[in-house]
């Protein structure tokens, strides 16, 4: 059995101190500490973790590419007894990511083929994406963007925010802007503050996202001076990004809930992983977990082309099957869509199990979760016998 089934409790449990303590002690509830104390180093690792020969050589390269960094307390969330360990898949660098695979791309979402200005991608038709920095608290191995992301590789982040805003006053169809990156919410609060109230001084936005780790990697900067500012620039909402539910600890579920008693609603996007999240029951468990912080599972995404990211991807098939293990089982609620963001640009296509067994004109032949079939008449309004409007008005 490759999950511990301990591992897969629905409680809430803090790992602080963990590996190493703050000193003073309070200094670890700071997001100052936690960045200025970030893992980064083979050295650092090996103080705490029995390295594999995959993960040091892994290790060593990993700063041509995408850097390697991980708050103390997301590190904290490693069990040293396990190889396996699905928090540690996640952060810790393996030699996988220089293989190549012929499929693998460098922008596998076709991003920078659709940025009218650096920085801005327009895809869909009344909505962006606004990649504000290049910055995470922690680097996530699969990490879609690694080609601008973190500072290590080639190519760079050059975001033109004036030219952004000016696009954006432009562009009357737009109605929503996403902030991502990187990690929007490394920004102070008076530098996030002016972005916010930039946009919101555009009277056609009607509503403004935020894409973030940070409640998960660092979620001492969840604090309630944050949180009073965000309020100030409603509809917001917070898109978070949880993969394992040992990710909620204590510390991220209050500020969760911090968020939510400020108004910002908030989803989760998952990226289905091998060895991490691909099978029901870690899902299962990690959606009710998720709606117990107020928090709504809203995708799972199919992991990316990403070059070098092969060893982590899971089939697209176990992505239907825990769909169709949560659907109708649990809360809908719960239940995320899954989606393929189509390789090379194509944006993100929902990909469901098969409900519909047969339609046409007269009827739908559907299945239910339990596998027993059902049939749907649909409406029927002959020439003949329907109802004249006039006919109505007498
Ligand atoms: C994901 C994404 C969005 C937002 O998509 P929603 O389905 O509305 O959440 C917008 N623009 C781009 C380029 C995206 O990749």
């Amino acid at each position: 059995m490759r999950y511990d089934q301990n591992d897969l409790s629905k409680d809430f449990i803090s790992h602080a101190p963990g590996y190493w303590a703050a000193d003073p002690p309070e200094d670890w509830d700071h997001h100052i500490w936690q960045l200025k104390n970030r893992v980064n180093s083979l050295s650092q690792i090996e103080e705490h973790l029995t390295l594999c020969e995959e993960e040091r050589s892994g290790i060593l390269l990993s700063g041509t590419k995408l850097a390697l960094s991980v708050t103390p307390h997301f590190f904290n969330l490693i069990d040293e007894a396990d190889p396996e360990d699905p928090i540690r898949r996640q952060v810790i660098p393996r030699i996988e990511e220089t293989l190549y695979e012929e499929t693998d791309m460098a922008d596998p979402c076709g991003e920078d083929s659709h940025m009218p200005v650096p920085g801005l991608v327009h895809r869909y038709p009344d909505r962006v994406l606004f990649l504000v920095t290049d910055r995470c608290a922690a680097y996530c191995r699969y990490c879609t963007r690694s080609r601008v992301v973190s500072g290590a590789g080639e190519q760079e982040l050059e975001t033109d925010f004036e030219a952004a805003f000016r696009y954006l006053e432009e562009h009357t169809e737009i109605r929503d802007v996403l902030l991502s990156g990187g990690d929007p919410l490394l920004f102070s609060d008076q530098k996030l503050e002016k972005i916010l109230s930039r946009l919101r001084s555009i009277p056609h936005i009607e509503f403004l996202r935020i894409g973030s780790r940070v409640p998960v990697f660092l979620p001492q900067r969840i604090t309630p001076e944050f949180c009073q500012m965000l309020q100030k620039y409603h509809p917001l909402f917070l898109s978070i990004h949880v993969n394992h539910p040992r990710e909620l600890t204590i510390e991220v579920k209050e500020g969760l809930e911090r968020l939510a008693n400020h108004g910002v609603p908030m989803g989760n996007q998952s990226v289905l992983l091998r060895g991490v999240n691909d099978d029901v029951e870690t899902m299962r468990v990690l959606v009710h977990k998720l709606l117990m912080c107020r928090v709504r599972p809203y995708y799972l995404y199919q992991c990316d082309l990403i070059q070098g990211s092969s060893h982590l991807r899971a089939p697209a098939s176990k992505g239907i099957e825990i769909i169709e293990g949560l659907r109708g089982h649990t809360s809908g609620y719960a239940i995320p869509q899954f989606v393929i963001d189509a390789p090379g640009g194509g944006g993100k296509v929902p990909v469901n199990p098969d409900y519909v067994i047969h339609r046409d004109e007269e009827r739908i032949l559907m299945r239910n979760y339990k596998g027993k079939t059902f049939e749907y008449p649909e409406p029927q309004t002959p020439a003949s016998t329907a109802l004249e409007p006039a006919a109505l008005v007498q």
